[in-house]
């Protein structure tokens, strides 16, 4: 029985919980087991914080022992993104020059999760300042994706992913900037949320690019997103950027049903470079979306195009002012030197990777007098125009479907052009640039057994109804069936 606990989505641990089948430190050991004697092959954790996660399990036994539980996710264990502070436990953001830093504070996420009674298992894997799509960046190990251990598990989040579907933690948390939650969700067979901007607080998050990164779910269920979702999402006066709008009840969103529900297909995402067993897997989904009552007509995003050439500029400005406060005075590593100037080059140049390196030149390169206008400012002004073509469409539909990648899970090594890694986000990009949210779920299997994922798309702060159409499409489709063979 304890092994199986592993296998349960956290709404199954939970209610297992009540009806006295299982306690959370059962559950907290039975992932502790697994992770000892798996993750060296999937390199999904970090940290793993096996004490802390024992003490708060026995506190929520007894909480559950009194039937005076803190609510769904109490005694469920977790992981964090090594992106998100957590006081008193080391938070490397996947980079050398931030190895050994232990934040004094928690994330209001991580601190939303604790006052829930979540577990903490650890810290995940992830492309060092998660700038990546295949976990392959991180400064300390790649992490390999459970269903085909030859294959990454996507990026920035891959580390959370992998955990997810390996079973090595019931649910994790991730960020996307520019589809790290939706694009390792997709490779690894988990459902992945991007909330709206502001819904889910960014402080304690370490910056990539302020203006687009996006706290969010990994979970193996649409369920447990809504329940997850919900701990974390709401106001906080910490940060700026934060919306002050109530928080819907999204579990009890689930329920509605999906007949007169208009989805739009957009034409620009079904070009050359879409594998054709991705093509055919969403047209399925639609068929099945259809059935269910729901109505599809195809729809035009004609800025798609622009998305990757514009966040390729905007991430990595914000990323080259973000990461300007790492010059070995206050934070990680201080490589020493002749004097203040020399301390902090020698710092950068051993602290960050090269792809971190790379985004810092590219953006202090647009932001540069005289090249401002012709870059930055004119991104800008695209981001808006790619952020009007949703308000447009969504004046016709009430949600947009389309794949969330290109391709299937990749090798190890098979795309070492960046360029060729970078046209992973084409259809995750103009999302983060519009700050909508955005779904996704398992739509199914390619011929090698390898995960599809399927991508909802609804206006601002519209979650709920992304919610509702993802579940009524997962109970509609058998493909939850289906797990990794990893032992
Ligand atoms: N893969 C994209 C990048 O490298 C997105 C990363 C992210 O969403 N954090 O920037």
């Amino acid at each position: 029985m304890t092994t199986d606990l592993t296998r349960l989505t956290m709404h199954a641990l939970a209610a297992a919980y009540r009806a006295g089948e299982a306690t959370p430190s059962q559950a907290t050991e039975a992932y502790l087991a697994r992770i000892a004697a798996l993750d060296t092959r999937v390199g999904g954790y970090l940290t793993v914080t096996a004490e802390a996660a024992r003490a708060a399990a026995r506190a929520a036994d007894a909480r559950l022992a009194a039937r005076r539980p803190l609510g769904p996710l109490d005694g469920v264990p977790l992981a964090l993104k090594d992106v998100f502070c957590t006081r008193g436990v080391t938070t490397t953001c996947g980079s050398r020059i931030l190895e050994g830093f232990v934040p004094p504070y928690d994330a209001t996420v991580a601190e939303r999760l604790a006052a829930a009674g979540a577990v903490m298992l650890g810290k995940t894997n992830m492309d060092e300042f998660a700038m990546g799509s295949s976990t392959e960046h991180s400064a300390f190990k790649p992490t390999r994706n459970p269903w085909d251990l030859s294959r990454v598990p996507g990026g920035s989040s891959g580390g959370s992913a992998a955990a997810v579907a390996g079973d090595l933690a019931a649910a994790a948390l991730g960020t996307d900037t520019g589809g790290s939650i939706r694009q390792p969700a997709a490779f690894c067979g988990t459902v992945g949320l991007k909330p709206t901007y502001g819904r889910v607080s960014r402080y304690g998050l370490i910056a990539f690019a302020s203006s687009l990164d996006h706290p969010g779910p990994i979970t193996k269920d649409v369920r447990d997103t809504a329940l997850l979702l919900g701990a974390i999402a709401g106001h906080d006066p910490r940060d700026a950027t934060s919306v002050p709008e109530p928080v819907p009840d999204y579990v009890a969103a689930l329920d509605g049903s999906v007949a007169g529900l208009r989805l739009g297909v957009p034409r620009e995402y079904f070009t050359e470079g879409l594998d054709p067993e991705i093509a055919r897997a969403v047209r399925e989904a639609l068929e099945v979306l259809r059935g269910l009552g729901a109505t599809t007509t195809e729809i035009s995003l004609p800025t798609t195009d622009y998305g990757l050439a514009v966040y390729y500029i905007i991430a990595p400005a914000e990323a080259s002012s973000n990461l300007a406060r790492y010059d070995g005075v206050k934070y990680g590593l201080r490589v020493p030197g002749r004097d203040l100037i020399d301390m902090s080059s020698a710092t950068r140049a051993a602290g960050f990777g090269a792809e971190v390196k790379r985004r810092i030149m590219l953006g202090t390169y647009v932001l540069s007098a005289g090249y401002y206008d012709a870059y930055y400012g004119r991104a800008q002004k695209v981001r808006t125009l790619v952020k009007r073509d949703f308000e447009q469409a969504f004046a016709a539909v009430d949600l947009i479907v389309a794949p969330t990648t290109p391709g299937v899970a990749f090798k190890h090594g098979e795309k070492e052009d960046p360029l060729a890694m970078y046209l992973n986000d084409v259809f995750t990009v103009p999302v983060d640039l519009a700050g909508i949210p955005a779904i996704s779920v398992r739509g199914g299997f390619s011929a090698t057994g390898l995960p599809i994922g399927l991508q909802l798309i609804a206006p601002a702060f519209e979650e709920a109804r992304l919610l509702r159409a993802a579940h009524a499409y997962e109970q509609a489709t058998p493909w939850l069936e289906r797990r990794p063979e990893l032992s």
